[in-house]
């Protein structure tokens, strides 16, 4: 018997599962989210743009859920939710319950449900696909229980072992990071999260813009952290308002690293330095962390009218997004493949093209022009074609040779990818880290080359995303929880 295959023999579970026959689920079409116009939502930073199910329709949609005898989902998910568990939960009614399944795997399910590319993780494993059926809609169901239980007023706190008095310090406030303080405050450890920003969340505050994952979701899963007892100090940059040497001096007996990946990448190239040429990172976290859009603040950011943002992930579709809704009219997405190999989440891409973003695919910055002042008016392109498959799978985009395009512009935002930030590796010694600036970890424990450092997420990964991170916090977790054990 499976570790799910108890939960699936519950006599609700039987009954739940012969009161409808598969022939009749899989007649229902998926649940469509109800999302703000695009005409409207162009013009507003602060309101989401999904504004999820309603019961009735989170209850149709876990109808279509098959409750397959082996649920190929759950492999799919990178933290292995109990994906029909929590669904047929949510077909009864039993809402509350749901958001609990999911609590087991995962500290931020509001947060997942929203952001996860479900349609590449769970989704893609559902059985549906294979009668040429989409998928069932598990990102929404998992947004719907987890703000069910938040809106009601009745959030789960987990259960917690007996205070142990053993110190760990976490460095960063990321999803990784929270997830690791998660499992270790359960666990009766004294846990310390030391952030440099003033703000606690990582990328869920300064990267990703509230019309996909407003603030008020990341502070209350945040609160919850304190109610177990995670205490966070913020505006500390460990390495350099504190070293790791002082946390150790200070009692500390483990240390985690979910610094993060927020070193740009450039592509040096003629004109990167001119004005209205900058980074999606340092563009999105002055918006969003620095209220950069409201023209009273201190610094308050350059409204482009005509921008390209130079990338096709998941931070180029947020930065030319707050750019329209910060009055572009001609706000482009420049990407040197097609969009077939975009690594954007499909839904971003939709609302995107709603939105009126144009997509350039298959063109590459090769020049920015400046006028007599130093700013950027115009870029010239290079016309790609797509070439041989490389290492990841997809065909590597080649230049035409003789073909170029100019196009005037007023602000550029590069997104072409991120490195780990270097500081805590560099600040200390014997911290193995790869060619490309990561953390070396044992992929198991999350153990980094000196024994009472771990680490995860994207310091490790270079740059991935908030379930992975969440994942790697979780092993961490497990892994020193062992490792201080083995060291009384
Ligand atoms: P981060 O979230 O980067 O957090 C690291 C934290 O560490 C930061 O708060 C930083 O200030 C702090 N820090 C760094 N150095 C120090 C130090 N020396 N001392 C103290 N604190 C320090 N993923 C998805 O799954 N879906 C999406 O839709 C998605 N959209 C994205 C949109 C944008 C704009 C960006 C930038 C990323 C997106 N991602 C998405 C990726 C995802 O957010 C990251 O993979 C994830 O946040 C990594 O988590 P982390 O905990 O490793 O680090
Ligand atoms: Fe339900 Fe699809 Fe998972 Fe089967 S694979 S249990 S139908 S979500």
């Amino acid at each position: 018997m499976d570790k799910y295959s108890e939960e699936r023999t519950q006599s609700w579970r039987v009954e739940l599962r012969n009161s409808m026959k598969p022939k009749e689920r899989m007649k229902i079409p998926r649940a469509k989210m109800p999302e703000l116009l695009p005409e409207y939502r162009c013009h507003t930073m602060k309101e989401e743009v999904n504004l999820g199910l309603t019961p009735q329709m989170a209850m149709t949609e876990a109808k279509r859920c098959l409750d397959c005898a082996k649920p190929t989902c759950i492999e799919g998910c990178p933290v292995n939710i109990d994906i029909p568990t929590f669904i047929k939960n949510i077909e009864r009614g039993n809402f509350l319950e749901a958001a609990k399944t999911l609590k087991k795997s995962s500290m931020l399910p509001a947060v997942c449900g929203r952001v996860c590319p479900q349609e590449k993780q769970c989704e893609a494993q559902c059985i549906y696909l294979k009668t040429n059926k989409e998928a069932i809609a598990i990102g929404y169901l998992e947004r719907f229980a987890a703000d069910y239980e938040r809106e009601s007023g009745n959030m789960s706190i987990p259960e917690k072992a007996p205070a142990n008095h053993i110190k760990v310090a976490v460095v960063g406030s990321g999803p990784a990071s929270l997830s690791f303080a998660g499992d270790m405050a359960k666990m009766g450890y004294e846990v310390v999260v030391f952030e440099a920003l003033h703000e606690i969340g990582g990328v869920l505050k300064y990267g990703i813009p509230e019309f996909r994952l407003p603030n008020y979701v990341v502070d209350v899963e945040v609160q919850n952290l304190k109610t177990l007892g995670v205490q966070f100090v913020t505006n500390c940059i460990v390495g350099k308002t504190l070293t790791l040497k002082d946390l150790e001096d200070e009692g500390y007996k483990g240390l985690f690293i979910g610094s993060g990946a927020g070193l740009p990448r450039f592509m040096n190239i003629k004109g990167e330095n001119l004005v209205g040429v900058m980074s999606a990172n340092e563009y999105l976290t002055r918006v969003n962390l620095m209220d950069a859009a409201d023209p009273e603040a201190e610094t308050p950011i350059f409204r482009g009218k005509k921008v390209a943002v130079i990338g096709g992930g998941n931070t180029a579709i947020d930065a030319v997004r707050t750019a329209r809704r910060l009055g572009a009219e001609k706000a482009m997405i420049i990407y040197r493949r097609t969009e077939q190999e975009m690594p954007a989440r499909i839904e971003e891409v939709k609302h995107a093209k709603e939105e009126g973003i144009e997509f350039m695919m298959l063109r590459n910055p090769k020049e920015y022009i400046g006028d007599e002042k130093g700013r950027v008016i115009q870029m010239l392109l290079q016309v790609m074609k797509l070439g041989e498959v490389d290492d990841s799978g997809r065909q590597t985009p080649v230049p035409v040779i003789g073909e170029t395009e100019l196009i005037d512009v007023d602000e550029v935002i590069i997104s072409i990818g991120v490195s780990p930030n270097p500081l805590i590796p560099q600040s200390v010694k014997g911290l193995e880290v790869t060619k490309r600036g990561k953390l070396v970890v044992n992929n198991e424990t999350m153990q980094a080359t000196i024994p009472n450092i771990f680490a995860g997420g994207d310091i490790v990964r270079g740059s991935a995303t908030v379930i992975l991170a969440m994942g790697d916090g979780r092993r961490a977790a497990k892994g020193m929880d062992r490792w201080l054990k083995n060291q009384q």
